[in-house]
């Protein structure tokens, strides 16, 4: 790959001095940049520079949130982007029937350099230099400027500054309205919008993060015509036609915009990307969710960012001198079994004392030798942060058995706007300040970057108790999983891919029903698992009070983790399976002057416009036995009218349900053309399968071309 790849993202998290991130998002990204630095990867990074970045959260006794906004310190950190003159480089966006001046910084990120917009420019009116104050401010307003900030001021800073990327990806929906600036610039060349479209389309990626709808940023119209209304028209098209791009209901939905300005979009976890397709087929009710064309690429961590410097040192001495140019493959971890494990026991308490000093500086000192399980995450609902706190009394009884005991650290910030979320921090101190749980249960503040280094490296258990499948992958449990820190987590997310029984536990409660029952399920699954395994196993010691079974654990959590969930792995998988076909593809449809981009564009119209004439006229169904025992045969013939469309570009096949949750297809043959326009079809399905499943078999005609990406990717579907 040697053309550069542009990454979009709201947020990044590089370092804990520079709080331009909320969570994991940010961290993902900010691990993507430096693992794309590692493999030499050509990408430029574009983001927002938050002035007062996320918020500073403070907890008193009282457990309630505080928010302190104190400005970013820049200096040292990253320089101004300038012109050829050294002047500070401009680029203006359009807001609301008004230019919006941008400035911008780079920070570098080893080889990557990130740029972040700023809209504290001095020509600016006072109320727009304050657009980028804050990260997630929850208002609206705020919010459509920046995401118009992020997709519009990051391609015309980009294509100001000469980089000509072949692969736009944008990281989340926020930055989606890329591409409709992309639309715009070739609308400005001379292209038509359809045409502008397949070109932009080609070339961009889009990554998923959110499990439900409740969770997509959309914005209303009137909000859309305010801020963007005098943008429409430079892109060639109407309002309804650009409207359309996004349209979920009256609503304009970033998710949809960049479903559909995207060639391929991918979820983060191999559960998430079932659980994209399902969404997305409330979107599209007559395709079948497994048909929907999404990938996945499960999140991984930045080693040399999250690995500790104790295992760092140990590792080096006992792995191959390459081994930090090879973390994803699983060899390249094996030797992680030779360490004797009375030394990465040592390590591991080295880290765990760490923690204890730079977190609890009061803990008692019998605290480095107490099993302490971390939790520490966004506190938003679905993560349930509370479930331990179901039955105080067992609780009680855990934490306090005088021969096992249990203390546990929590920590994470709720946003600013989500009062449930703050009531939880308040419980879990009023919880933390109560006589029985005083010093086993604790609540850090702050959780940032810097205080989950020290959590995923120093506790023994890292818990994680989100509703399924509401976590679309999680990686704070694979950085821990690096450092030898057991996970014990409901099967969701990246877990459910990386749980095999020996390297950590699985919170097995219930898969469905209420919230009410899932919660008592998984609160009772949780509470045997610390009772009769995690407890008796870390108080298990050899001779020289090494828990050798618990450091087994470590080891084949290390082995069997660290190789897949790391960003190295999982920025290759980008790269050989993403980028590099969306390169291709995208070269393929400019080049020629976007020879290939019009034609599609006008296949697409051709079929869009005749496509009310195909119907499936009659459809004829015959299932036999077949020769061998047990095998059903059915065969299929149906009259379909295609009008004008040739009969080469459609396909027609028979779609049922297998029984199990999954769907049989059987692609139908035109064998004669009866009439104008109207074919007979026909086709065998063969299944070992009941001949009751055949009997709700459908017949569907869909366009086809060797130019889609995918089969529905004009979302268009005629059944009989
Ligand atoms: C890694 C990380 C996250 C992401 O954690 P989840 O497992 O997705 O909850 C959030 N915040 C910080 C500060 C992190 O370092």
């Amino acid at each position: 790959m040697t053309a550069s790849i542009a990454y979009f993202s709201a947020e990044f998290g590089i370092d804990a001095s520079i709080p331009i991130y909320s969570g994991g998002l940010g961290v993902l990204a900010g691990d993507h940049l430096k693992a794309a630095s590692d493999l030499e990867l050509p990408l430029s990074g574009v983001g927002i520079l938050y002035r007062k970045g996320y918020f500073r959260q403070v907890v008193g006794e009282d457990g309630v949130q505080r928010h302190l906004y104190p400005e970013i310190d820049r200096t040292g950190q990253m320089e101004q982007v300038t012109d050829n003159e050294g002047r500070p480089l401009l680029v203006k966006v359009p807001i609301a029937n008004r230019l919006v001046y941008l400035k911008a910084w780079r920070l570098q990120v080893g080889r990557i350099p990130l740029y972040l917009l700023d809209a504290d420019v001095e020509a600016n009116e006072e109320t727009d230099r304050r657009l980028t104050d804050n990260l997630y401010a929850g208002d609206r307003h705020i919010r459509i400027c920046q995401e118009i900030i992020l997709g519009i001021g990051g391609v015309r800073l980009l294509h100001k500054l000469g980089v000509k990327p072949a692969v736009w990806h944008m990281n989340e929906g926020h930055s989606a309205f890329l591409t409709l600036e992309r639309i715009r610039e070739h609308s400005a060349s001379g292209l038509s919008f359809h045409t502008a479209l397949e070109a932009v389309k080609a070339s961009t990626v889009f990554t998923t993060h959110t499990p439900v709808p409740a969770g997509h940023d959309q914005f209303d119209m009137q909000m859309m015509d305010h801020y963007l209304g005098d943008f429409y028209w430079q892109l060639g098209a109407d309002r309804d036609t650009i409207l359309a791009l996004g349209r979920v209901g009256d609503s304009f939905n970033m998710t949809r915009l960049a479903m559909k300005t995207a060639s391929v979009v991918n979820g983060v976890s191999a559960l998430h990307e079932d659980v994209t397709k399902a969404l997305f087929h409330h979107w599209l009710p007559y395709i079948p969710k497994q048909d929907i064309a999404v990938a996945s690429v499960t999140n991984g961590v930045h080693i040399d960012t999250w690995l500790s410097p104790e295992l760092k040192k140990l590792f080096s001495r006992y792995l191959s001198a390459d081994w930090s140019g090879r973390t994803f493959e699983p060899a390249a971890w094996s030797g992680i079994r030779d360490i004797p494990s009375g030394e990465l026991w040592e390590r591991h308490q080295q880290a765990k004392e760490r923690l204890l000093e730079g977190l609890l500086p009061d803990h008692e000192p019998s605290a480095k030798e107490t099993l302490l399980i971390g939790f520490a995450r966004r506190f938003a609902t679905y993560k349930r942060a509370l479930l331990i706190f179901m039955d105080l009394d067992r609780l009680d009884k855990i934490v306090n058995d005088p021969k096992r005991p249990v203390s546990f650290i929590f920590a994470g910030k709720a946003h600013p706007a989500d009062d449930p979320g703050q009531q939880m921090i308040r419980r879990i101190v009023e919880i933390s300040q109560m006589e029985r749980f005083k010093g086993r249960i604790r609540f850090v503040e702050n959780y940032d970057m810097g205080s989950a280094k020290l959590l995923v490296q120093g506790v023994d258990v890292w818990l994680n108790t989100p509703v399924k499948p509401m976590e679309a992958s999680g990686t704070s449990g694979q950085k821990a999983a690096l450092n030898g820190v057991l996970n014990c987590s409901v099967l969701d997310g990246w877990w459910s891919e990386g749980y095999n029984g020996r390297n950590g536990w699985a919170i097995q409660g219930a898969a469905e029903g209420s919230l009410e029952r899932q919660a008592e399920e998984d609160s009772e699954a949780l509470y045997r698992l610390l009772e009769e395994e995690i407890a008796p196993l870390y108080y298990r010691r050899d001779a020289h009070s090494v828990p050798l079974e618990w450091v087994n654990k470590m080891k084949e959590s290390i082995c069997t983790l660290a190789p897949r969930f790391n960003t190295h792995r999982m920025v290759r998988e980008y790269s050989n399976r993403i980028y590099s076909p969306t390169e291709e593809r995208g070269n393929r449809f400019t080049a020629n002057g976007y020879e290939i981009a019009g034609k599609v564009a006008a296949y697409k119209r051709f079929i869009r416009e005749q496509w009310q004439h195909v119907r499936v006229h009659s459809m004829h169904t015959h299932s036999s036995q077949g020769t061998r025992i047990g095998l059903t045969e059915t065969f299929f013939q149906v009259h379909v009218y295609l009008g004008p469309i040739w009969e080469q570009d459609v396909r027609v096949e028979a779609v049922g349900s297998d029984g199990d949750g999954g769907i049989w297809k059987v692609k139908l043959k035109a064998v004669a053309e009866l009439g104008k326009g109207l074919f007979r079809y026909e086709g065998t399905f063969r299944d070992q399968n009941d001949a009751m499943l055949h009997a709700t078999a459908n017949v569907r005609v869909f366009p086809v071309s060797s130019d889609f990406n995918n089969d529905f990717e004009m979302e268009l579907t005629t059944w009989g």
